[in-house]
């Protein structure tokens, strides 16, 4: 009998040879090789042992002695709808480093569009400008006083609109403030242009002409390609998208049916509040569960509802003020009662709550909420989840474990934002601040995501669960560091846990779905700092090379 004949009978479809493949198993192990068939994984191993899976139709991949990890997941992102923003104006920063800076890209746009049309500009950062305040109406008026405009800030929960934006929409003086929602005014009442929260967002926002879902749905496929490409150069191998209205579901599936869905997606549906409850009841009067999807590269995790704002933009709720802002607790954009009114029905109904909770304040209503639906009915091994938790006391800690809840931990915004939240926070909040040591020896599964902040989601988010250092240096409670090790495992493991296919993916074991990244060093033994620079020179998802480093 020779070595073709069994690997003829294997027919392995790829094999990786003579590398550091930290497999992510229970125990840590590291193999040298890797053998994979129909998507799946064969064997691991060492290089001769697996070499005999190689047949003549075998792809033979020699990795040279490179790290290989199980593919990246980040738990939360909001990625088709990039392909939206096509016309939008980028006011982030980098390149934006005044606010003279998106005066001038705006004036630019504006020069290009007739008189009355709307200009919008999307993903400012006041923290990042050196101005030290926020753009105002009067600052976007010298783009211009013809066109209204619109400018979002990153995080989605704020904006500043123009004069004429905001005399379109009738915002004076003497408008009330909307429920769960603020208009910036001036100390003589005066409208500032600044809007927090969607309820004031779309008095504006609301106004501006829309393509229609067929347009929208044509251009997120048009632009997906784009978009995939990055999420791959990154070494991401699934995303969970957050908050998915039915345009992008449609996109999604139309992508998925051309056979141009290279990434696997897990679907968030669209509860966010104002409750409406059409996404649940819709649900459940279908009879639908989580977990049901099409397929393995498209799925639907969870229904995606939510509390507050944001901490950057000092629109989080806390239970004490702001350290930057001592009279600001920040914002819930909905009462405890319909919280809880909607986490009940969710549960009820077989769905997996994921709630957008960033300050302890919304966390608390958060945990109140789910104590109420675990009451309503018994569903053992639920796996509601918190997205974000960016302060979490001490003794909820102990409330999140007894709940069961998961998190998925903005960590990644320790890099590119930390420094606005070491101001927001103050040092002394800093120890709770996506806490992820305490997520860990609380027993609690926390895995990690950036939000659509900065770039190279997972290797960033890697950095700062080890570094918890901004991109300025500053520490954001270096003992809430964890090990380089356990930090791939809240990309990958606990990622997988969370959207309950940790028995499918999140490590390299045998019948796991064959998803894998190779980095250019090994990112467990070269110092911490290079973790920020480390490139990944290939992705490979279900046994096919989807990204190689040229
Ligand atoms: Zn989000």
């Amino acid at each position: 009998m020779s070595g073709n004949t069994l690997a003829d009978d294997i027919g392995a479809d790829l094999v990786l040879l003579n590398g550091k493949i930290a497999t992510i198993d229970p125990s840590d192990s590291t193999v040298e090789a890797v053998a994979v068939r129909n998507g799946r994984i064969l064997k691991t191993g060492a290089s001769d042992e697996i070499r005999r899976f190689a047949g003549s139709k075998t792809r033979v991949m020699d990795l040279n002695g490179k790290t290989v990890l199980p593919g990246f997941i980040d738990s939360h992102e909001h990625c088709i709808r990039r392909g939206m923003q096509g016309d939008y104006v980028n006011c982030g920063s980098p390149p934006m480093e005044t606010i003279d800076d998106i005066v001038k890209a705006l004036a630019e746009k504006v020069a290009s569009k007739p008189e009355g049309e709307w200009v919008q500009g999307t993903r400012f950062d006041e923290t990042k400008l050196s101005d030290n305040r926020w753009p105002t109406r009067y600052d976007l008026d010298r783009a211009s006083d013809k066109h209204p405009i619109y400018l979002g800030r990153a995080g989605g929960h704020n904006a500043v609109a123009n004069g004429l934006a905001l005399e379109l929409a009738g915002i004076t003086k003497d408008t009330p403030q909307p429920p769960g929602a603020n208009i910036g005014k001036d100390d003589q009442g005066e409208p500032t242009g600044r809007l927090d929260e969607r309820a004031a967002m779309n008095m504006v926002r609301g106004l501006i002409p829309t393509p229609s879902d067929e347009e929208s749905i044509e251009i997120m496929v048009e632009n997906w390609p784009r978009i995939e490409e990055q999420l791959l150069s990154w070494g991401l191998t699934t995303i969970h998208e957050a908050h998915i209205k039915a345009p992008a579901a449609t996109a999604y599936q139309e992508l998925l049916s051309a056979g141009k869905l290279r990434l696997r997606v897990g679907l968030m549906l669209d509860g966010m509040a104002p409750y409406e409850g059409y996404a649940t009841s819709d649900l459940s009067r279908q009879g639908l569960r989580t977990g049901f999807g099409w397929g393995d590269k498209l799925y639907v995790v969870g229904v995606k509802i939510g509390v507050d704002g944001a901490m950057g933009s000092l629109t989080a709720s806390l239970t004490q003020p702001y350290a930057n802002d001592p009279e600001n607790f920040g914002i819930n954009r909905v009462t405890q009662e319909e919280l809880t009114e909607e986490m009940v029905r969710l549960h009820r109904a077989g769905n997996r709550a994921c709630i957008h909770a960033i300050g302890d304040d919304a966390i608390d209503i958060t945990l109140n909420a789910i104590d109420e639906a675990l009451k309503s009915k018994d569903w053992k091994d639920h796996r509601h989840r918190i997205e974000h938790a960016g302060y979490v006391r001490d003794d909820q800690l102990e409330r999140m474990k007894r709940l069961e809840v998961a998190v998925s931990a903005s960590i990644g915004f320790c890099h590119p934002i930390g420094d606005s939240h070491i101001d927001a926070l103050g040092e002394e909040r800093l120890s709770g601040y996506y806490p992820m040591r305490s997520f860990k020896d609380h027993g609690i599964v926390a895995a990690g995501n950036s939000d659509g902040f900065g770039r190279n989601w997972a290797l960033t988010g890697i950095y700062s669960c080890v570094t918890r250092k901004s991109s300025t240096g500053r520490l954001l409670d270096a003992e809430q560091g964890i090990s380089v090790m356990d930090a791939i495992r809240v990309y990958t493991m606990n990622a997988a846990y969370l959207e309950r296919k940790e028995n499918e993916k999140g490590s390299i074991e045998p019948g796991k779905m064959a998803d894998f990244v190779v980095l250019d060093r090994d990112i467990l033994t070269v110092d911490p700092e290079e973790i920020l620079e480390t490139k990944v020179l290939k992705t490979i998802i279900g046994g096919e090379v989807v990204y190689e480093r040229s």
